[in-house]
């Protein structure tokens, strides 16, 4: 076994500009990101493209995938990663379900800490890239694994993005797996665009979206849907994160994060997609993170885990799973 190394990315040329969505990319020569760059008139014209030759490893890898799911939020603090994580270990509840979580959130990625598996490496072999596993039937691969330590920051532009999601797709050792659940940076970024153009062959089965109530947050996943829509990825629905508050004590409900416009439930009427449930907020699951503890686990009577199991079946129910 030896430490892993990033490669440089195959589909974005050297003198690309920061943002670039990649030359084999459907936004070729048309994004914002294009303006300006030199390779604009070839990209965005209709000559053929040279075959981004990571796609058919990508192709043979994720053949031992049955499904793939994006969670994508608008704004960054609103319990994405949390969810992928309660995901995750809800999934890997049944031991004969296999499950892996790849957090693609390269510049803040917490999925690691909210695992408990903060301190752990990636170690390679002959068969690739190894998971970090959480438990054995749960594994997970994140840069924050690569990381002397969890004060450095990543400071990468796009093109080294592109390349570190490339390897995570094409050379983790992922095995078969009943489900990934790819965790993705807040907003719609070049991460974004990679995972999409990267896994434009294998399929991606759907993205579930998080929110919190208030009108500032909603208004960035209506650009979430509208990326969802742009470039053909299904919206398996919408989960309301810090729903009111459910004192652990007296089980008084609250609201802190009022819905001032109608909160998740109007978002996702207007803009015809399912509501997949609410979460309360529950100062437990903040905890649970920090302690690196499965919620769901520890707290399986809180209102807000009965809520986590019931957004976790309906998304299996949407699925067909
Ligand atoms: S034109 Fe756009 S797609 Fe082509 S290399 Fe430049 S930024 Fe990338």
């Amino acid at each position: 076994m030896t430490m892993v190394q990033v490669a440089d990315p195959l589909s974005v040329p050297e003198n690309a500009p920061e943002h670039c969505p990649g030359t084999e990319s459907e936004l070729a020569g048309k994004s914002e990101a294009c303006a300006g760059c030199e390779n604009q008139a070839i990209c965005a014209s209709n000559l053929p493209k040279l075959p981004d030759p990571s796609l058919p490893l990508i192709r043979d890898r994720m053949a031992n995938v049955k499904r793939k799911i994006l969670v994508l939020s608008g704004k960054g603090g609103v319990g994405k990663s949390t969810f992928t994580a309660q995901l995750g270990w809800a999934f890997a509840a049944d031991e004969q379900t296999q499950t892996g979580i790849m957090d693609v959130d390269i510049c803040g990625p917490s999925i690691p800490t909210i695992l408990g598996i903060a301190s752990e490496q990636v170690h390679s072999s002959s068969s690739g890239w190894s998971p970090v596993y959480v438990q054995d039937n749960l594994g997970v691969m994140s840069v924050g694994f690569m990381l002397p330590s969890a004060r450095d920051a990543v400071m990468w532009r796009g093109p080294k993005k592109n390349g570190l999601i490339s390897q995570f797709l094409k050379d983790v050792d992922w095995g078969d797996l009943d489900y990934l659940v790819i965790d993705t940076p807040p907003g719609t970024s070049d991460e974004h665009l990679s995972v999409v153009q990267f896994l434009k062959e294998s399929g991606i089965d759907g993205a579930v979206l998080i929110t919190t109530p208030q009108e500032v947050a909603l208004q960035d996943v209506r650009r979430e849907i509208d990326f969802c829509r742009k470039v053909g990825i299904r919206v398996l629905g919408l989960v309301e994160n810090m729903s009111g508050f459910v004192c652990p004590s007296c089980r008084t409900e609250s609201q802190i994060f009022k819905p001032s416009t109608g909160g998740g439930k109007k978002l996702a009427a207007d803009m015809g997609v399912e509501l997949l449930g609410c979460v309360p907020l529950d100062p437990r699951i903040g905890k649970s993170a920090d302690y690196g503890v499965s919620f769901l686990d520890e707290y399986p009577e809180s209102p807000a885990s009965i809520a986590y199991l019931n957004i976790i079946d309906r998304i299996k129910r949407i699925l067909g799973d």
